[in-house]
């Protein structure tokens, strides 16, 4: 399995490999090509055995197109590893100081401009040579193109301190970049020209460097920032710093942004602030540079693959990534919309873990074709939504079937008949039965396990929905007296007594409300377990499926009713409804002598039943569990005790005890 999507992985990788840097015409996003890279390496690492030599983690860039005269760098311009956390940037640090156990820390940050690498050759002070980074092993011949560069000099400055550099072989690396004004300026005199506009800075910077015909090229405002210098002698230029202090000596332009730290909270800071700062940079960025500033101690550290141990690109939180849909998950709304849901592997998104995202209509699934099993590019509308943007289709299971919106439908809600009517993109519960539902769950929401309001029964209800007053759920909460005044139903006591009881409820108990709101497959136990994990609604709702699958008796189908139910627009604006009408639904951790202990109660017991005897443990503070885990003290056993509940609980080492040996323990 993991073996097939390696190769599927590897196969479409190198495609887009192939149009970034040969063609200059990328199909995807660089956050696509990145979130896919990322697996892939994951699946290598997991697995040595699928790395292939031709896999685009083993290679820097592509083969030159084979327009201009292939040189061989006299070193390989490298590519480097991607970090994303302050996690990752630790471990590297740990996995240096293994290799070099007591080696000082001295961390080189720069911007990483996104651009193309181009080494500029200089003999005796006088540019030679223009070299692309090619393949890293061999580039193209590009000096004619950059000689029309205006900021790269033709001869190097004589510098006082540096006037060996002037001597020999100085090799001067560095990005060719676009200033993003330029680009602007160039669109829009191609807009008005009724020319496409070209895509991005960077690969048209590329592509310009490309081109055969240097006059193209000088009309085409290009720049280049030198980020290294190599000497014969390496030992002429000890650190980092020091290539960066030659490259301004000798008149060559290099990031002023540049820095050396010694601890790395102080590089995460500079990380921090180029996340806020690197819109305003005049060309564009695509994250940080890292590097241990002293360059025989890079070199100590030797490389893996194609990346260097000693230096790491620090990437900011991408607005898009890639996963893959495990499911897509129904969701019927108060109103009786529905409303369908993927279900997905987590994955961060600028900053977030999402897990699922509304897939919003049937239409909607029909035009982007999602799939469950298909590998999908997620991006955050307006930056907190999760959204899924398109399908890779390239990815998709050869077994796949179309999304059949109906089957489902039928499938997941076996009990209700849906239609949609006239140009409605929304299925919605057939007919009367829509009403129906909506009476249903303001019945459910009043009744003794949730908000226990005694008034609010089925007449009532019925007669509230029948008259317009209420729509969902949270419009209970708006009732006037005078409003049930004008029903046949209502006195002046019988309507005074309901307008207080929902007043009554206004802050009910969290796992009530919980209950109440009619989340399918929630009882009263599972919104008690919920409550009890996550301690607040706010957490609840923003719990991602394998969160929600660690509590206690839930399982995935569950912890996707929940995700689905949270995740639909409808539940967000009634919970905003609650919220801006002042329901305040609180939660109290029950506390008491039963505090860290949890029991499974197996078997029936003669003296209660299953629910008092979870109620009573509740009430003590204790947590009654549906199967015996890691941390259940006791298992009451009720009857005989089933071989595998006995063989978990001595695993664990649960004790097991009677009933009366349950009800001493309640009783003391
Ligand atoms: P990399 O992330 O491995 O980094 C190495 C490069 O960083 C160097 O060669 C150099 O050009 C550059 N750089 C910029 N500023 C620097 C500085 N201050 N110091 C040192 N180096 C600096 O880069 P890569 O190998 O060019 O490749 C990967 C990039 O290309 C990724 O961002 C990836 O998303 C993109 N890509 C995109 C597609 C696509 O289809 N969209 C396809 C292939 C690659």
């Amino acid at each position: 399995m993991s073996a097939r999507r390696a190769t599927e992985l590897r196969n479409l990788l190198n495609q887009y490999s192939y149009e970034y840097h040969v063609l200059d015409e990328p199909s995807v996003s660089d956050a696509v090509y990145d979130g896919l890279m990322r697996e892939l390496r994951a699946l290598e690492t997991e697995d040595p055995s699928l790395v292939t030599p031709d896999s685009p983690t083993q290679r820097v860039g592509n083969e030159p197109l084979g327009k201009f005269t292939k040189v061989t760098h006299s070193r390989p311009m490298i590519s480097l590893n991607d970090v994303f956390d302050r996690a990752e940037v630790e471990a590297w640090v740990e996995r240096m100081d293994k290799l070099l156990p007591g080696a000082r820390h001295e961390f080189f940050c720069d911007i990483k401009k996104d651009g193309l690498a181009c080494a500029l050759i200089y003999q005796d002070g006088v540019l030679v040579q223009a070299v692309t980074r090619g393949d890293g092993r061999v580039g193209e011949d590009v000096t004619m193109n950059v000689r029309t560069i205006q900021n790269v000099p033709l001869r190097l400055r004589g510098s006082a301190k540096y006037g060996d550099f002037l001597q020999g072989r100085t090799e001067v690396r560095g990005e060719i970049v676009m200033y993003k004004k330029d680009f602007e300026a160039l669109n829009s005199a191609r807009t008005a020209a009724a020319l496409p506009p070209f895509k991005n800075p960077r690969n048209l910077a590329a592509g310009t460097i490309r081109q055969l015909d240097p006059k193209l090229v000088a009309d085409r405002p290009l720049r280049f920032v030198g980020y290294d210098l190599l000497r014969d002698d390496p030992t002429e230029v000890p650190t980092n710093m020091d290539a960066y202090r030659a490259l301004s000596e000798l008149g060559v332009y290099r990031s002023p942004e540049a820095s050396v730290f010694t601890k790395l909270d102080d590089v995460m800071r500079f990380v921090n602030d180029w996340d806020k700062k690197r819109h305003d940079l005049p060309y564009n960025t695509d994250g940080l540079v890292v590097k241990v500033n002293d360059r025989a101690q890079y070199d100590a550290l030797g490389s893996v693959g194609k990346n260097p141990r000693g230096a790491i690109a620090y990437k900011y939180a991408a607005e898009q990534a890639t996963t893959v849909v495990r499911d897509i998950v129904i969701s019927i709304g108060r109103t009786g919309a529905a409303t369908p849901v993927a279900v997905f592997d987590p994955v961060s998104v600028a900053g977030t873990t999402v897990q699922h995202a509304s897939l919003h209509n049937a239409d909607e699934i029909a035009r982007k074709d999602i799939r469950v099993g298909d590998t999908v590019v997620i991006f955050k509308a307006g930056d907190i939504i999760p959204q899924v943007e398109s399908v890779v289709v390239e990815l998709r299971p050869k077994n796949s079937k179309p999304f059949d919106y109906e089957h489902e439908l039928a499938a997941q809600y076996p009990e209700l008949e849906f239609e949609r009517q006239g140009d409605d993109v929304v299925y919605r519960v057939k007919g009367a039965t829509g009403p129906l539902l909506l009476k249903k769950a303001v019945e459910h929401f009043a009744s003794k396990g949730a908000l226990d309001i005694d008034t609010l029964g089925e007449k009532n209800v019925v007669a509230l929905v029948d008259a317009g007053l209420v729509h969902d759920l949270a419009d209970i909460y708006t009732i006037t007296k005078e409003q049930l005044l004008e029903l046949d139903r209502f006195a002046d006591i019988s309507a005074a007594k309901l307008v207080d009881a929902i007043a009554r409820v206004k802050t009910p108990p969290l796992e009530r409300f919980v209950y109440g709101l009619g989340i399918r497959h929630v009882g009263t136990q599972t919104a008690i377990d919920l409550v009890n994990h996550f301690g607040s609604l706010g957490a609840l709702q923003h719990a991602t499926i394998d969160q929600l699958e660690a509590v206690d008796g839930v399982g995935v189908v569950v912890a996707e009713s929940v995700a689905a139910w949270f995740a639909d627009e409808d539940s967000e604006q009634l919970l905003d409804k609650f919220e801006a009408l002042g329901v305040r639904p609180h939660f109290e951790k029950k506390t008491g002598k039963l505090n860290g202990q949890s029991f499974v109660v197996t078997g029936s017991l003669e003296s209660m039943d299953r629910d008092e005897a979870a109620e009573k443990i509740r009430n003590l503070g204790g947590t009654f569990q549906s199967t015996v885990a890691k941390d259940t003290t006791y298992l009451v056993a009720g009857g005989k005790v089933g071989a595998s509940k006995l063989k978990k609980a001595e695993a664990y080492g649960t004790k097991i005890i009677d009933e009366a040996a349950f009800l001493h323990i309640l009783a003391s």
